[in-house]
């Protein structure tokens, strides 16, 4: 049973910064923190309802980039014209989160705050070199979401902050990409192991340029593979090429074993996840 808490409900985003500085939770969808709480590994005396707060639920753009507010959920990602012309890498990650009532309620923010190495949404966000901008009563700060992820549930996010957006570069046209993710089952399953890759690819030539690769579920957190990407730009991706880099992703995962998965599976399965994923996009 839920332990009695009092419930803010601010009406701008300058009353949530103050009631997080006096010691608030914040609460967005809930999908994450409520199960936390109904199992009694949480409970805050105070939380603080973020999900009134209009100016972090839209998806912006400016020249450059795509502007996520945190509250913008897995099946606003799915649904917006803006991220499926921009970001379909963040689009497929997002399509495989839970169930439809699960993409509906949670959000971008809970999903990267909640620090799950196996949280759908961040293997794209990494591989597309996503920042995050941090809000304070006391100003703004921003940092490379790779950085920001600090471990398993943990993140460099101070107690008084709240992550307000999220800000990817957009992606160019010719630029091909795939999310692959491996679960007990096809939907309603968290991640054994994930990769998201994207590059731009000349069929003729066999190269690629501006090559990301990120992988969940095989580590403590997140992990852009910066070597690889080396490797993809190095390489004519012919099948040797891809069979090899394909084989050398177990030197970028550390997983443990679970009920899902025992380490050396997941381990295997990085480089099978690789394999398809750039055997797709280069065939
Ligand atoms: C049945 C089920 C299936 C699921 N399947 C998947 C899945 O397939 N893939 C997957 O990735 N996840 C899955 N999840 C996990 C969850 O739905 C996601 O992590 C979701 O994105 C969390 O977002 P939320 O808005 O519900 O976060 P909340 O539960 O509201 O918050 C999560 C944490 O983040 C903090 N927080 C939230 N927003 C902010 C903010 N703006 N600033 C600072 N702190 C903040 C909260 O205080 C809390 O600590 C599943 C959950 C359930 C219950």
């Amino acid at each position: 049973m839920l332990k009695a808490f009092e419930l803010i409900r601010p009406s701008n985003l300058a009353e949530a910064l103050a009631a997080v500085a006096s010691g608030a939770t914040p609460l967005a969808g809930g999908t994450d923190l409520l199960v936390r709480m109904k199992k009694g590994m949480l409970a805050p005396k105070k939380i603080v309802d973020l999900s009134g707060l209009k100016e972090l639920s839209e998806i912006k753009e400016d020249e450059e980039n795509i502007i996520l507010g945190s509250l913008v959920t897995h099946g606003d990602v799915v649904d917006s014209e803006l991220t499926n012309n921009y970001l379909p890498l963040l689009v497929q990650g997002c399509r495989t989160v839970g169930s439809p009532q699960i993409r509906n309620t949670g959000t971008l923010g809970g999903n990267i705050v909640n620090a799950s190495p196996a949280a759908d949404s961040v293997p794209p966000l990494v591989a597309l070199g996503a920042k995050v901008v941090l809000s304070s009563v006391n100003g703004e700060r921003e940092m490379k979401l790779q950085e920001f992820l600090a471990g398993p549930g943990k993140t460099l996010k101070r107690p008084d902050e709240l992550l307000t957006s999220i800000v990817v570069k957009k992606m160019k046209p010719e630029e091909r990409c795939l999310y692959r993710k491996l679960g007990q089952r096809k939907s309603l399953a968290i991640s054994i192991a994930s990769v998201a890759v994207k590059f731009g690819f000349d069929p003729e030539t066999k190269k690629c340029s501006n090559p990301g690769v990120a992988f969940g579920a095989v580590g403590p957190v997140v992990r852009r593979a910066v070597e690889l990407e080396r490797l993809l730009e190095q390489k004519k991706l012919d099948q040797q090429a891809i069979k090899e880099i394909a084989s050398k992703a177990r030197e970028f995962c550390d997983p443990i074993s679970d009920i899902r998965a025992s380490a050396e599976y997941r381990r295997e399965m990085c480089c099978s996840l690789l394999y398809e994923a750039l055997y797709e996009l280069t065939c």
